[in-house]
This record gives C-alpha cells, sequence and structure tokens, in this order.
C-alpha cells in the first residue's frame, strides 16, 4: 500500500513526503518539476516525472504501487499570476486535478486528500472566518481551487470516493531537521521575503500598506509552521482509512500576526537589524484573514506543535541560511 503525493517535490509536499516516511509510509511522487526540485524528495520516496493532469500515467503508477490514496499539491499557487494568466491557473488546478479525480475513480483509489485555501473566501474581516462562511474567491486562483472542491464534493457523492479538502492559511517555516523547506527562487511572501532580507539576499524590503483598520495598521494573518500542516494531511489519512466521512476543515491556528509583528520577530529571531521600507499597500491584500480552526481540532484531532511565530521564523532562517550554502540560485 501506498500514499501518492502529486507536487511532492515542492514546498509543502516535500513536507508531507518526509511526515509520510516518518510514520513508516510508503510514498510514490507525481512532479513535473516545474518549480519543485528533485532533491528535495525524500530519497526513500519513489519520484516519477510526469503530469498530474495525465490520467494513464496516475493509473499505472495506482496499479504498480498499490496507492490506496492521493494528497494533491501538485498546482499553481501565485494569486497576482493567476489574474493575468487565468486560463493557465484553471488548467493547471481545474482541469488537471478533473483529470486526477477521474484516475482515482477509475483506478479505485479511495481515499483524496486535497490542498485548497483561505482565498476560497471573500475579504474575511477582522473575525476568524469558519468553513461555512461566504465562498466568494478574489482571484482566479481561489476559484480554481474552489471549483476543485465541487467537482471532489460531486465525484465522491457519485463514486466509491472520499474526500478532506483542507484550506490553508499562511503557510511558512520549514522543517525543523533542515531536511526540506521553501526554496521557489522569486519569494513574495513575507516570511520568506524577510529572512532573505534579514541574510542580506535582497537589500530591503517593503511593508505594504501601513493604513489598515487593523491596531498597527497593517495587515494581519495567520502564519501556520508547515510541519502542523502536514500532520494535518496525515491525520486526514488516518481518518479517511478509518471510514471517516468527507470533510472540508480550515488549516491555520485561530489567531493572526500583523506584517510588523512578523518583521519584528525576524529581527528579534535574526539578531540584527535590516531594512525595511514603508509602502503603499499592494492590491488585492484583505487587511485580515484568521482561521477558525475548531473542525480541524475536533474531527482530525489536531493539535498544532509549533504555534510559536518566533520558531516559525527560526526555521524559515535557517533554511534560508541552508539554501544560500546550497547556491541554488
Ligand atoms: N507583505 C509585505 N511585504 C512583503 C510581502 C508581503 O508587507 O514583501 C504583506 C502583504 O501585503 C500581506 C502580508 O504581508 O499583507 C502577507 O502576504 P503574503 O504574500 O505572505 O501572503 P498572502 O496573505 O498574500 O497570501
Amino acid at each position: 500500500m501506498s500514499v501518492l503525493v502529486t507536487g511532492g517535490a515542492g514546498y509543502i509536499g516535500s513536507h508531507m513526503v518526509w511526515e509520510l516516511l516518518d510514520a513508516g509510509e510508503r510514498v510514490v511522487v507525481l512532479d513535473r518539476l516545474s518549480t519543485g526540485f528533485e532533491w528535495a524528495v525524500a530519497p526513500e520516496a519513489t519520484l516519477v516525472r510526469g503530469d498530474v493532469g495525465d490520467r494513464e500515467l496516475v493509473e499505472r503508477i495506482v496499479a504498480e504501487h498499490s496507492v490506496d490514496a492521493i494528497i494533491h499539491f501538485a498546482g499553481s499557487i501565485v494569486v497576482p499570476e493567476s489574474i493575468a494568466e487565468p486560463l493557465t491557473y484553471y488548467e493547471n488546478n481545474t482541469c488537471k486535478t478533473r483529470n486526477l479525480i477521474e484516475a482515482a475513480v477509475r483506478s479505485g483509489v479511495r481515499n483524496f486528500i486535497f490542498s485548497s485555501t483561505a482565498a476560497v473566501y471573500g475579504a474575511a474581516g477582522l473575525e476568524p472566518v469558519r468553513e461555512d462562511a461566504r465562498l466568494a474567491p478574489e482571484s482566479p486562483y481561489g476559484l480554481s481551487k474552489l471549483m476543485s472542491e465541487w467537482m471532489l464534493r460531486d465525484a465522491a457523492a457519485a463514486h466509491d470516493l472520499r474526500y478532506t479538502a483542507l484550506r490553508y492559511f499562511n503557510v511558512a517555516g520549514a522543517d525543523p531537521k533542515g531536511r526540506t523547506g521553501q526554496s521557489t527562487p522569486g519569494a513574495t511572501h513575507l516570511i520568506k521575503v524577510s529572512c532573505e532580507a534579514a541574510l542580506g539576499k535582497r537589500p530591503f524590503m517593503q511593508v505594504y500598506g501601513t493604513d489598515y483598520a487593523t491596531p498597527d495598521g497593517t495587515c494581519v494573518r495567520d502564519y501556520i509552521h508547515v510541519c502542523d500542516l502536514v500532520a494535518a494531511h496525515r491525520l486526514a489519512l488516518q481518518r479517511l482509512r478509518e471510514g471517516g466521512g468527507n470533510l472540508i476543515a480550515n488549516c491555520g491556528y485561530g489567531h493572526g500576526y500583523s506584517v510588523l509583528q512578523v518583521i519584528d520577530s525576524v529581527r528579534r529571531v535574526h539578531g540584527a537589524a535590516f531594512e525595511v521600507r514603508m509602502a503603499g499597500r499592494r492590491p488585492g491584500d484583505a487587511e485580515s484573514v484568521v482561521a477558525d480552526s475548531a473542525l480541524a481540532r475536533r474531527e482530525l484531532g489536531w493539535q498544532p506543535a509549533h504555534d510559536d511565530l518566533d520558531g516559525i521564523v527560526n526555521d524559515a532562517l535557517a533554511w534560508e541560511a541552508a539554501l544560500a550554502r546550497r547556491n541554488t540560485y
């Protein structure tokens, strides 16, 4: 019995592979290596280079490796890019997921875990957002993921398939053992950008907007350590295998930090100052995005072990330093 991890050479997927191997699972990775890295895949996993939309390939992998569960991370993830290239996002995230679901149904894979996103919600306001909040994606990225949730819902109603969709909030940090981390060049996410600035990989960083209706005027996000996120997937896998029903659940800690609080944390953990410039708002940013995570805690028995901003930053900084040594760029 094996677990198929799509996008297993990417940031979250490569952590998932380690989490599964550490738990004694057999793992097959399907990744076309467009943004992921072969070296990020744990050597004990089998890596197949190919496309998740390739139904025949997926069916062959399922048969060869006795796959009983698919954890689907592969996809395009940059929100502004999805606005510029919506059809690419619908192709990569929606059409290919459709094919993957069909391959799962045809080859008898009963358990499907899908990486969804907080971007399926509309502008949330300051309160933590629950799963039954209004679904109103503000980008093709969010909509491409929401359509995949809907396809899973309908396929699960019609076929012998059960699914869990986990809606990620702001994923950050890296494997504390230093085995993998966020390695994609051209980072836009706050914690990675701040770490790069701290380590001198960029001359300065900017704070996008200081006039939001938040306590210090900068945007608030719910930053979740990537290891807690993949742990939630492992629990979801266990639950599905034990016969648990379909589930859509938020993955965040339930409290947020402002941009300035994150930068303070990076300064504190790194131990030295770096240049931070105040700038105007970045188009499309919501002022606050925080998860209500009661459902994941209740249904999955999820108990985060890394709910500590300085700890997340510490692991992100350590990975950034390791990347510099690796000279990947
Ligand atoms: N942000 C910032 N400077 C940066 C990158 C991000 O001020 O260099 C802010 C961004 O405007 C948002 C927050 O940090 O308010 C989180 O942004 P990120 O891109 O990390 O995640 P998002 O919530 O947009 O998915």
